[in-house]
């Protein structure tokens, strides 16, 4: 991407910060995550990612995360790692990537059920951190802006309104070549919302400090300039702005 007059004017050492976006299914996080990442030249981290690729592992392999021994001996054998490939960010499950079979319903109807038990949030939520250590990190997800990063500098919830989140979510698996059915979305995003909500460990709950932004009328360069207005005010040395 060719730098705009912000990103050249303000090439001199950024304050790096943290940036932590909650919110619901089907909301918009990762494209927004992922544009202010591009602008700001952040890290993004998709931690939603991280709770599928366990999922998939549990999918794939004999071991049964209700049993707590079998549980703790699965997660020592289980590699998670985010890698760059051109212009996109691949996960690779015990260096396969598996970034595309993350998405699949399967894995998206299970993921909720695996993300409440505390074993497995507090093997994620430890790497989570240690991934934002050094600042300069966007990330995504359910508890950032609660438990992963509470000490986040910006932290932002993001709601939608459900019809406007099934139709977002029907064209991004149409555009993956994936024919779901308006009512399963539905389903899926309204029984996620419910158990994420819910559980006992790191409930979905909107940070204290969080700005809340519903994006329901807003298209993506909306979203992504809306916040980098308000970055740049509360900001003034972040630089790099792509407005
Ligand atoms: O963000 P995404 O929709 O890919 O997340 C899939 C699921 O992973 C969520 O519905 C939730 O159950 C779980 N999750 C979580 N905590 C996070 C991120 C995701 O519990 N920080």
């Amino acid at each position: 991407m060719q730098d705009c007059y912000f990103c050249a004017m303000f090439k001199k050492p950024a304050t790096k910060i943290n940036i932590a976006i909650d919110g619901y299914s089907g909301c918009g996080k990762s494209t927004l995550a992922i544009d202010l990442a591009e602008c700001l030249r952040y890290i993004y981290l998709d931690s939603g990612a991280m709770y599928r690729a366990v999922t998939l592992f549990f999918q794939q392999t004999h071991w049964d995360y209700r049993n707590p021994q079998q549980l703790q001996s699965a997660l020592s054998e289980i590699s998670i790692r985010f890698e760059r490939n051109h212009q996109s960010a691949i996960l690779l499950l015990n260096d396969r990537d598996v970034s595309s079979e993350i998405r699949n319903m399967k894995v998206t109807a299970q993921v909720s059920e695996i993300a409440k038990i505390s074993a497995i949030r507090k093997f994620l939520v430890a790497k989570q951190k240690k991934s934002a250590a050094k600042k300069g990190v966007i990330m995504e997800g359910r508890d950032i802006g609660t438990v992963v990063l509470p000490n986040a500098e910006y932290k932002l919830f993001l709601t939608a309104d459900t019809e406007v989140r099934v139709e977002r979510r029907f064209l991004q698996l149409q555009q993956m070549g994936q024919i779901v059915d308006r009512g399963e979305i539905r389903k899926n995003l309204e029984d996620r919302d419910r158990i994420d909500s819910t559980r006992e460990d790191s409930p979905l709950k909107c940070a204290e400090d969080s700005l809340i932004l519903d994006t329901s009328n807003m298209d993506t360069l909306e979203q992504r300039n809306f916040v980098l207005r308000d970055l740049e005010k509360k900001f003034p040395r972040i630089s790099n702005f792509c407005l």
